[in-house]
């Protein structure tokens, strides 16, 4: 038996409770791990509250990420003692996941603990992070520099998003964050933002093609968001789409495409190949600032993670957390 938090959905509804848990609910896997901490992604926020049905076996322990130490392994990949992390692969939406303290997994999905990283602070960045660094890759594959102009981020003060203004301006781009909490800008500015805009601005159906502004975007917002966002790229800039906050529609029109050769990346970091995970991970440790990830961090304890995941889907948690899986 183990703690963590168990999803059921049957007569009586759809529960998430911090419970024991018998071992007998893990699925197959060659490797298992002793889970030191996980985290609070946007998805793990669906999967708790049962508002998007992103849970496809019950009962199942949710957590899309999650780190700690292999304790028994079956694949020659992986030893006893192995520091490592994990992010998506359908963990915790169809393969029990982190938010527990014991997960059995397939060693290929694993990803060796950069030594750059505690546990802690892996699960700090998590696949939020991860995410925005795979953004950020996008961009730069794309040919952008940081002399090219302004880099929108939307979604600033989500997880997303508040690595992803600290990674592009670590790297010299000139990031413009927007949010709908302008009176969390002065934090925004302190993760590197140079200037910080109402979130509404972007947010309403505008026009299919706009003032060139934007040398690159990395939005985690979508809808009228990410159609405005296109709308307003300059002349052959890119957009790197990962999120859908505000909705998962797309409420825009070729012109960007066609009339100024802008480019869409379509982000996925759930079932990218493990070298793009692992370049994405070496890139995290050389270029994420570490004060400026502990900023935007707070940890919370497993019973407090039912709650918490309800906040964030409310748009009312600010950065990252970590969970502590053991307290
Ligand atoms: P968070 O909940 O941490 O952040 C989302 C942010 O979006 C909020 O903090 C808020 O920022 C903004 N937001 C919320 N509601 C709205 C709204 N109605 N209109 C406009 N903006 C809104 O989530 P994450 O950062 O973890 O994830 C962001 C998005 O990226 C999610 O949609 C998630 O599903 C997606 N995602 C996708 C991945 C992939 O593989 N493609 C991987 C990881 C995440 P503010 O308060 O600053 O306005």
């Amino acid at each position: 038996m183990f703690k963590g938090i168990l999803i059921t959905k049957d007569d009586a509804g759809y529960r998430a409770q911090v419970q024991p848990i018998d071992d007998a609910v893990l699925q197959e896997g060659d490797v298992t791990v002793r889970i030191e901490c996980s985290t609070l992604n946007y998805k793990d926020g669906l999967a708790i509250t049962g508002r998007a049905p992103v849970v496809r076996r019950f009962p199942m322990v949710p957590g899309i990420d999650l780190a700690g130490e292999v304790i028994d392994s079956g694949n020659a990949a992986w030893k006893v003692g192995d520091r490592v992390l994990l992010n998506g692969w359908g963990v915790g939406e169809t393969h029990c996941g982190g938010l527990a303290q014991v997960a059995r997994l397939r060693g290929e999905w694993l990803v060796p603990l950069p030594d750059a990283f505690t546990t802690r602070q892996a699960m700090a960045i998590g696949t939020a992070g991860y995410t925005a660094m795979l953004c950020v890759l996008a961009l730069e594959k794309h040919g952008l520099q940081p002399g090219d102009g302004e880099i929108l981020v939307t979604g600033a003060n989500g997880g997303v998003g508040s690595v992803g203004i600290a990674l592009l301006a670590g790297l010299g781009y000139r990031v413009v964050a927007s949010t709908g909490r302008l009176a969390d800008a002065a934090h925004l500015k302190a993760l590197g933002a140079d200037d910080v805009i109402d979130r509404q601005t972007l947010a309403v159906p505008g026009k299919p093609i706009g003032k060139e502004r934007w040398a690159g975007v990395l939005d985690t917002v979508g809808s009228h968001t990410l159609a405005n966002a296109c709308a307003t790229t300059r002349y052959r800039g890119a957009v790197a789409a990962c999120g859908l906050a505000q909705g998962m529609d797309f409420p825009a029109t070729v012109a960007p495409f066609i009339l100024r050769g802008v480019t869409l990346y379509g982000i996925d970091s759930v079932m990218a190949p493990l070298a793009v995970r692992q370049a994405a991970w070496r890139r995290l440790a050389r270029d994420l600032d570490l004060a400026k990830l502990a900023a935007m961090t707070r940890e919370i304890g497993l019973d407090e993670a039912p709650s918490v995941a309800a906040q964030l889907l409310d748009g009312k948690v600010r950065g990252r957390v970590v969970v502590d899986v053991n307290r």
